[in-house]
C-alpha cells in the first residue's frame, strides 16, 4: 500500500507490452537504474516498476536482486488460476517466485484482443492477491461509452465489477486508462483524469473501506510523455502514471520518473 504516513508515495509504472526480448530487457534496466541513479533519484519519493514481457522476468529479476536496484518489476497479466491443464497461462505463484511484487490486469488490450470479462478480471484480481501480488487494475472508458455514458460511469462500473469479491483493506492500485487515449498521442486533460480518480476513490471507500481508499494509488495512463505528465501530478486524485509507448524510451521514461523537476513548468 502506499505509505505508512497516510501520504500516498507517487508511482510511475512503465508497461512494455510485447516489446524488449530477454537481453534488450537487461541492458534497458541497467541504462534505466544508471539514469536514475545520475539523477540522484530517490525511489522513497517516487516509486518506479516496469512490466517486462513474462519471458525476461527471469532476466529482470537477476540484475535487479544482482545490483541491488530498488526498481520494482511485475507481469503484465496472470492467470485466474494456481496451476494445471492452461495452457499458455502464467501464475501468481510463478510470478511472486520470480519477486513480481506487481502484476497489470484487465488492460484494454486484454479486454478487447482477447475478450476479458468483468467476471475473469475480478478472478485475476483474488488471484493476483492470493499470491501476495499487488494488481495495478486498469479501468477506462471507450470513445463511444464517453459519448453515451459520460466519462466515470464504465471506469466506476469496471472498478466495482473487479472488486466485488475483495476484502476491506485490499492492496491494490487503480489505473484510469481512456481507451480513446491509449497509443493515440491524445491524452486526457489532468482535469478529466482526476473528475474520474475523484469518482474512482469515492467508490473505493465502499468497495475497500475508507482507509484503504485514501492509500490506494490511483494512476492516469494514455499517451502519458515527459511534456504532459507534470499537469496530472498536481491532480489531487492522480497518484502517478502507467505508461506504455513512451516507457520504452529511455530518456522520456527517465523525464518522466523525475516530474517533481518539473512540476512548476
Ligand atoms: C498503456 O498501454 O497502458 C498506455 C498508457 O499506453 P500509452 O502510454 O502508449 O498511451
Amino acid at each position: 500500500m502506499a505509505s505508512v504516513t497516510g501520504k500516498r508515495t507517487p508511482f510511475i509504472a512503465g508497461n512494455w507490452k510485447m516489446n524488449l526480448d530477454h537481453l534488450q530487457s537487461i541492458a534497458f534496466v541497467q541504462k534505466l537504474a544508471w539514469s536514475l541513479k545520475d539523477a540522484r533519484h530517490t525511489f522513497e519519493t517516487v516509486e518506479v516498476a516496469v512490466f517486462p514481457p513474462f519471458t525476461d522476468l527471469r532476466s529482470v529479476q537477476t540484475l535487479v536482486s544482482a545490483d541491488k536496484y530498488e526498481l520494482k518489476f511485475g507481469g503484465q497479466d496472470v492467470s485466474a488460476f494456481d496451476s494445471g491443464a492452461y495452457t499458455g497461462e502464467i501464475s501468481g505463484a510463478f510470478l511472486k517466485a520470480l519477486d513480481c511484487q506487481y502484476v497489470i490486469i484487465g488492460h484494454s488490450e486484454r479486454r478487447t484482443l482477447h475478450n476479458e470479462t468483468d467476471e475473469l478480471i475480478a478472478a485475476k484480481v483474488a488471484a493476483a492477491l492470493k499470491h501476495g501480488l499487488v494488481p495495478v487494475l486498469c479501468v477506462g472508458e471507450t470513445a463511444e461509452d464517453l459519448e453515451k455514458h459520460g466519462p466515470s460511469a464504465v471506469p466506476v462500473a469496471q472498478l466495482k465489477a473487479a472488486l466485488a469479491g475483495v476484502t476491506v483493506g485490499a492492496d491494490i492500485v487503480v489505473a484510469y486508462e481512456p481507451v480513446w487515449a491509449i497509443g493515440s498521442g491524445q491524452a486526457a486533460t489532468p482535469e478529466q483524469a482526476e473528475q474520474v480518480a475523484a469518482q474512482l476513490r469515492l467508490a473505493l471507500v465502499e468497495l475497500i473501506g475508507q482507509e484503504a481508499a485514501d492509500a490506494t494509488r490511483i494512476l492516469y495512463g494514455g499517451s502519458v510523455k515527459s511534456s504532459n505528465i507534470a499537469g496530472f501530478m498536481r491532480q489531487t486524485n492522480v497518484d502517478g502514471a502507467l505508461v506504455g509507448g513512451a516507457s520504452l524510451d529511455l530518456a522520456e521514461f527517465s523525464s518522466i520518473v523525475q516530474f517533481q523537476k518539473h512540476v512548476g513548468t
